[in-house]
Parts: structure tokens; C-alpha cells; sequence
């Protein structure tokens, strides 16, 4: 055995979704008590339902599969085929789920360029009225909104065009869905509380198994006749679930202990990116990370970003490429030591790369 090429250490950064359940958790998983959700009778499923439309102060919720899932029948609700909706370009919905919009919803996504996946009133304005409407054409009947903003490092969304967006969807009858997957990082991060965004926007998603530490889920709040009918657009895509409680059970364990714990995940990222700045190969794209995410460029390696992470992992650290940057998203399996310790295998590997490429030159 190559004791050099096996690191001992392993660290984890590709993503929040990396996360397995703590023990705590687990338990909570174990003594779940549980019915089937498809006849409405599984306690630990309604548990979790109650306490999210509380948490976010609207009518219902519903536990679904994945953020997709919840992402997907939200636009089934809020739209018919042939209807047009407005998100940035880089959003998820857009980016990683427009296949899926055009096969279920059958929308049309108008996207708008931002360079910061911030939205406003005014881009909104300008993307409707810079197609065809009236009688012939496609109508805007939904605005995608996300919080945080996972393209551009996990940045909030600024509260205020939240509100102003809110109130001209309302004046225009058009619905909001905003896709939280990561909201309550938001909120440890700005201090607000997630009915404080929930209350400008018809319909909001979170994920439970990123940086809240279950192993699946996701839920999806609004009012009760939207919510009645997303149970039926679940059940369509598979997602009625029978024994649920034990997911859910996870889920709401999660949300009781382990939200204000995201403030180290934000910690660690901070740190991550204060170490990074200094090493001339490995420089951080983004100001001071908000939350949990670090992109970095490691052009000077002469290493493309896919190149560079496989090369990371081989060293025991465990990274994503990220276009033609890199990323890493903190999360509680990761320790602040940890964090350290992968920041100073970066700069080693990536300053090796970029003086074997100067002598190369
Ligand atoms: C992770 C994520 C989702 C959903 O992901 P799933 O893997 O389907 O749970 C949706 N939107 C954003 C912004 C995300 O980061």
C-alpha cells in the first residue's frame, strides 16, 4: 500500500447535499411513529406539515420528494401549458429543471440575464413587455424567484425587491414561487425569518436534506386550495409516499435542531475564502461569501476546473467543478479544522500546478 497516494483525510465540499443524519436524527427516524400518507393518517408527516406552513405562516405545506419535485408542481399550479413564466437565466428552475418545465408544465421560460440573479420590478416589467401579448399570445402567469442565489455563491436575495415584486405580481395577477432550497441559510445570514419572505409570494420551497442535515425531502407551502391541488400533481409524479413519517420525522428533527447551526457552515465559508485570497492560484471569485459557498479560479494551474477537482480528490479533498471555476459549499460534516486543512492542500496542489506550468513556459 501507497501510504502517499491514500490520504487519511477525507474532506467533503462538493456539496450541502453531502450531509448524512447525525445520530440525533437517526433516532428520530427510529421512533417515528408513522400511518400512510396517502390516506392523510401518517402523524410524523402532518407533524412536519404543521409546523412548516407555521414556520412560514401560510395556510398548508406539503413534504415532497426533492426541491425538483417541489420546484415542478409549483408550476404546475401556478400555470397552464402554453403559459409563460419570468425567472433569471441561472436560476435552478432554469437551469438545471428547464427539460423538465417543458415536459410537465409546458411553459415558456422568458429568462432574464442578470448578472447577480437579483430580479426587480423593473427587469420583470421590461422581459413581459418585451414580447407579443393580448389575445394571440402567451400570457406571464408565474415569477420565479430564489433565495439564496446558488449561481452566484449562495448570496441573498435583497428583501426589499422581494416585497416590490410581490406587490406588482399581485397588481398584475401573476403568482410567485419563490425556490428556497437554501432560505433559512438566508435567514441565518440576514436575520429574518422565513414568513417575512413567505408573506410576498404565493408559494415557497425548501430543502431539508443540504445543509439541514436530513437525508431527503422537501417541502412546499401556500395557501390550502394551491396546496390541495399540488398533492395531486405529487401523486401524478410518483410522489405519494406511504410510510413517510420516518422522512418526515428527519426532517422536522432537522428543523428544530439544526437551523441555527447553519451560522458555522457560514463561519467556515468565510474562513475557507479568507485563506484562499491569499494564494495568488486559487483566488475566490466573489467578495466574502454570504453563506456557505466559495467559487474559486484556478485558471493560473493550467488545470481546466474538472481537471483541477479530480487531481483535489486524489489528495483526500472533495470539490465540484463549477463551469470553468470551482466550488465549494461548507456543511456539518465538515469542521472548521477540516476547512483549514483542505484550504492548505488548494493552495499547495494548485501553486505546484501553476509553477510547473511557469517553468513549462
Ligand atoms: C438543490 C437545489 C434545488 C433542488 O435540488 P434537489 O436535488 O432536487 O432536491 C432547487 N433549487 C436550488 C436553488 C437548489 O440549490
Amino acid at each position: 500500500m501507497n501510504a502517499i497516494s491514500r490520504p487519511s483525510i477525507s474532506v467533503d465540499l462538493q456539496s450541502d447535499t453531502r450531509t448524512k443524519p447525525r445520530p440525533h436524527i437517526l433516532s428520530a427516524m427510529f421512533q417515528a411513529k408513522v400511518g400512510d400518507d396517502c390516506y392523510g393518517d401518517d402523524p410524523s408527516v402532518n407533524a412536519l406539515q404543521a409546523y412548516c406552513a407555521k414556520m412560514f405562516g401560510k395556510e398548508a405545506a406539503l413534504f415532497t420528494c426533492s426541491g425538483t419535485q417541489s420546484n415542478q408542481i409549483a408550476l404546475l399550479c401556478h400555470t397552464k401549458p402554453g403559459d409563460e413564466i419570468i425567472l433569471d437565466h441561472n436560476y435552478h428552475i432554469a437551469y438545471y429543471e428547464s427539460a423538465a418545465s417543458a415536459k410537465f408544465a409546458q411553459v415558456a421560460l422568458n429568462t432574464i440575464q442578470s448578472p447577480d440573479g437579483v430580479l426587480d420590478v423593473d427587469t420583470i416589467d421590461t422581459a413581459i413587455k418585451s414580447r407579443p401579448r393580448g389575445l394571440l399570445y402567451s400570457k406571464t402567469r408565474m415569477i420565479g424567484l430564489e433565495n439564496t442565489i446558488a449561481f452566484h455563491a449562495g448570496s441573498v436575495f435583497p428583501m426589499q425587491n422581494m416585497e416590490r415584486i410581490g406587490a406588482y405580481a399581485r397588481d398584475n395577477e401573476i403568482k410567485v414561487h419563490l425556490d428556497g432550497a437554501r432560505l433559512l441559510n438566508a435567514c441565518v445570514a440576514s436575520g429574518t425569518t422565513p414568513d417575512q419572505w413567505a408573506r410576498h409570494v404565493d408559494t415557497v420551497s425548501l430543502c431539508f436534506a443540504k445543509g439541514l442535515g436530513a437525508p431527503f425531502g422537501s417541502i412546499l407551502v401556500g395557501d390550502s386550495e394551491t396546496i390541495d391541488r399540488a398533492k395531486a400533481y405529487r401523486k401524478m409524479f410518483g410522489g405519494g409516499m406511504h410510510q413517510a413519517g420516518f422522512m418526515a420525522a428527519a426532517a422536522l428533527e432537522a428543523l428544530r435542531t439544526n437551523v441555527n447551526r447553519l451560522a458555522e457552515d457560514h463561519d467556515n465559508a468565510r474562513l475557507l475564502h479568507a485563506l484562499l485570497k491569499e494564494s495568488p492560484n486559487a483566488k475566490p471569485v466573489h467578495d466574502t461569501p454570504p453563506t456557505n459557498i466559495v467559487i474559486f479560479d484556478v485558471a493560473s494551474t493550467g488545470l481546466n476546473s474538472t481537471a483541477f477537482c479530480s487531481k483535489m480528490a486524489s489528495h483526500g479533498v472533495h470539490l465540484f467543478p463549477w463551469l470553468k471555476h470551482v466550488r465549494a459549499i461548507t456543511h456539518q460534516d465538515v469542521t472548521r479544522e477540516q476547512v483549514e486543512w483542505a484550504a492548505g492542500r488548494i493552495i499547495e496542489v494548485a501553486n505546484r500546478h501553476a509553477e510547473q506550468r511557469m517553468a513549462l513556459v
